[in-house]
């Protein structure tokens, strides 16, 4: 091309490079001056143009500051990866690409990594081999993809056509959930007409799991959601003995396992998702403890050929092959070719890597617990995964230390309620963190709740 590209995107990767850099010594929540300042953006839609360079300078200036450091090795709020840097190097490349996934004719390079990464990560999940997989936005819609397929397939058994006729004079389909299923599968639900309320909600014990033993009898098309990690304990609900149950009524069992998931890839944590392999869906993120960029979720499917019943579309112009066609699978048409950056995460971490980021991330959250129950704080999960959940006395307290511990901006944990008490929580999910960012963010913590709390 020309000069200038050139040396566009060497300012933009050193930009990037200092951006993160730097992350290590600033606060993770963007300070207060940074966030007024995006009040520069507010401009009317600009007449005339911008030399791209100064673009990219304006960003820097003015949009790196109020960026949350969650790239950075203290980032513990919701459950975020920061980027790898052979995925992080993988986007960037892959954006000079700038390839569409959506048919093989379209970007032979995005078809087979993205072909080659989902058989990789059937392999390191221990998921079935041959089962239907597609790249989506997240974990939202990897769960209405792999939903949408069991709709199609419970459906077909009761002799409906579901991607023809709708829901409108279908038999009903019952829905299974626990208590604590994720907000974000309830609105895939409601997506796909089944109700986000027409659920059948069970019970769950103290760690947030699903009590197999008050699962409803299942007659008829009937989808039960179970989950693999919660957000808020980790904690994985019993899957082999829920699938066992719900297959003997027939039932569809759809696996939630944004992050949960890995646990499979880590010799150690394997047994916390012990069963899984049972369902008949799963759905995962890659963007969350893969540490891919954003955005990255995955959806898995034992009867490829229901996935393909719910996502494939067919016209004139599209001609069918003998290849895989990566938009028979997904919600999308055009994409971008997340396979990139995953296969780039995979090959450089390889089946120990995946395992000792799982591992480590895991040991550093129970470092956290041991030091805050050492002090007197209240642990209110068993830290069995990468999420750890306590209370720092009273709810008043617990949310002045939370809102201290964000301002004081060594680290970021966000406030949850868990079984109806006030709470912090802490999730350990980047490769990034080291032993000694947990002592660092460890010690804030400690010294910030005995300030509040005077003890
Ligand atoms: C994060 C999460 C989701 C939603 O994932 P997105 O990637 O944000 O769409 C769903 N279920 C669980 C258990 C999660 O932790």
């Amino acid at each position: 091309m020309n000069d200038q590209m050139r040396k566009l995107l060497t300012q933009t990767a050193a930009c990037g490079a200092t951006y993160l850099e730097q992350l290590d010594g600033r606060v993770v929540w963007p300070s207060s001056e940074a966030v007024a300042a995006l009040a520069q953006f507010d401009e009317p839609m600009p007449a005339e143009p911008m030399a791209p360079s100064d673009v990219v300078d304006m960003l820097s200036e003015i949009g790196a500051p109020a960026t949350v450091a969650s790239a950075g090795p203290r980032y513990f709020g919701f459950v975020t990866g920061g980027s790898l840097p052979a995925a992080l190097a993988a986007n960037w490349l892959a954006g000079a690409w700038d390839q569409n996934a959506g048919l093989h004719v379209m970007s032979p390079v995005a078809a087979k990594l993205e072909e080659v990464a989902l058989r990789w990560l059937l392999d390191l999940l221990e998921l079935p081999d041959g089962c239907g997989g597609a790249f989506t936005t997240g974990a939202t819609m990897a769960n209405l993809t792999s939903l949408a397929a069991g709709r199609h397939a419970v459906l077909e058994s009761a002799g409906w056509d579901v991607e023809a006729q709708g829901l409108f004079g279908a038999p009903p389909i019952t829905v299974v959930v626990g208590d604590e299923v994720h907000v974000s599968l309830v609105k895939a639900l409601g997506l796909l007409g089944l109700g986000r309320e027409r659920v059948h909600r069970v019970p769950v014990d103290s760690q947030g799991r699903m009590r197999a033993d008050l699962l409803p009898r299942m007659s008829g098309p009937t989808i039960v959601c179970v989950q693999a990690g919660n957000v808020n304990s980790g904690a994985t609900d019993p899957i082999g003995e829920i699938a066992a149950a719900a297959h003997a009524a027939g039932a569809w069992v759809h696996v939630d396992g944004a992050f949960g998931l890995w646990a499979a890839a880590a010799p150690a944590r394997a047994h916390l998702v012990a069963g899984v392999e049972s369902a008949d869906s799963w759905a995962t993120d890659a963007h969350k403890w893969l540490n891919v960029p954003y955005d990255c979720g995955l959806a898995f499917v034992r009867d490829a050929q229901a996935m393909r019943a719910a996502m494939g579309i067919g016209a004139a112009y599209l001609t069918a092959g003998d290849k895989r066609e990566p938009y028979h699978h997904t919600p999308e048409m055009s994409r971008r070719a997340r396979g990139i950056e995953v296969w780039a995460a995979l090959k450089s971490l390889g089946r120990r890597g995946v395992a000792d980021l799982i591992e480590r991330n895991c040991r550093h959250a129970a470092r956290f617990a041991e030091g805050l129950r050492a002090a007197g704080h209240r642990v209110l999960n068993d830290v069995v995964l990468n999420q750890v959940v306590v209370e720092f006395g009273g709810e008043a307290t617990t949310r002045r230390v939370i809102e201290a511990i964000q301002r004081d901006g060594t680290c970021w944990c966000g406030a949850t309620t868990w079984q109806s008490r006030p709470a912090m929580r802490i999730s350990v999910s980047s490769w990034a963190t080291t032993d000694a960012d947990i002592e660092k963010s460890l010690a804030v913590m400690l010294r910030i709740a005995k300030d509040l709390r005077g003890n």
